[in-house]
């Protein structure tokens, strides 16, 4: 397998997410939604954050962008500390530098706004200096980075498909001009071609904006061709964190090769590069209670005696590649 694009490592962090905990006090007990994760984004990289449902990946991205607080830990903007800071109390420069896809723009596009509404909306609130022409003069542009073209304008979200929504709603998110945007499932809802024409058109917008992407998906097909470092998430931590090219040849954590193995494939060469099929056992538990010591105890067929007994640390096994596991860890 080939590196999707040119890595383009960086040294410049522009995201420090540092032993961050998301909890949720609910009649039923606490739910550790997200449960002491640290991580870096750099600038103009794409990192994924990938896992089922109830991973935690959604409840980051929220804490990221504002919309929950941290229960603890920090989260670090260009060395500004925000994971305290609610959305409604963040300043205009940080919601206009941090954006937002999300996974179904039938729902987050007003459907009695046309698409000129829509991005205009976004212009005036952030520049309210540009007049009606330079609105107009932006818009257009937005327009043309997304691929969409003035005819567009007019439209309301209902006559559009779902490929060219999903565009609108790229558009509205780039109207900012964010240094960082969150993609939180942004093709889900969406068929193959509409799919890949959002891929590429996020790819293009990358390479000429420097944009930095956070990916928050469950399927790992997607990431395949657009990230450049994966965090694989359980249950509210990480397992397993490298680069896209390392987690699709030499994935080391039992719940990234299950990941792995329900991905279909359509080629024989395909096929070759992916794990052998890991088979979990039973359901994911809940978040109220996680089993204890290994997360992923209750489920992995390769568990041993001190699985459930020791938490595994997430440690270095090959350079720029951490996985938590007792069976991959040196020190067992
Ligand atoms: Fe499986 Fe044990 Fe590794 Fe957890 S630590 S993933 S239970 S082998």
């Amino acid at each position: 397998m080939k590196e999707p694009y040119e890595m383009k490592r960086c040294d410049k962090t522009i995201l420090k997410v540092e032993h961050l905990k998301k909890y949720f006090n609910t009649q039923k007990g606490t739910v550790r939604a997200v449960d002491d994760i640290s991580f870096n984004v750099f600038k103009g990289e794409t990192l994924a954050i990938v896992g089922e449902s109830g991973s935690g990946k959604t409840t980051t991205a929220n804490v990221i962008l504002g919309r929950y607080t941290a229960t603890e830990g920090s989260v670090f903007y260009k060395s500004i500390e925000i994971g305290s800071i609610s959305l409604t109390m963040r300043p205009i420069w940080l919601r206009r530098e941090i954006q937002v896809v999300f996974q179904d723009p039938a729902t987050s596009l007003n459907p009695k706004k046309t698409v000129k509404d829509i991005i205009e909306t976004a212009i005036k609130i952030h520049y309210p200096q540009l007049n009606k022409y330079e609105r107009i003069e932006k818009m257009l542009e937005l327009l043309g980075y997304v691929g969409l073209t003035e005819d567009h304008l007019f439209k309301l979200p209902g006559e559009l498909g779902g490929g060219e929504r999903q565009l609108v709603a790229l558009a509205r998110a780039l109207a900012t001009n964010p240094t960082l945007l969150i993609l939180d499932e942004p093709t889900s809802s969406l068929d193959v071609s509409a799919q890949s024409r959002i891929l590429v058109t996020l790819l293009n917008i990358q390479k000429n904006k420097d944009l930095t992407y956070i990916l928050i998906t469950h399927d790992l097909a997607v990431v395949k061709n657009i990230s450049h470092r994966i965090n694989v998430m359980y249950l509210g931590k990480i397992v397993e964190t490298a680069t896209t090219y390392e987690i699709f040849t030499k994935a080391l954590h039992p719940y990234t090769q299950m990941l792995l193995s329900s991905i279909p494939t359509i080629s024989e060469e395909e096929s070759k590069i992916l794990p052998k099929r890991v088979e979990p056992r039973g359901e994911v538990p809940s978040a109220i209670n996680p089993p204890s010591g290994c997360r992923f105890s209750s489920r992995c067929p390769f568990a041993i005696d001190i699985c459930t007994k020791r938490e595994p640390l997430l440690e270095e096994v090959i350079t720029d590649h951490f996985v938590a596991c007792h069976l991959v860890n040196k020190n067992v």
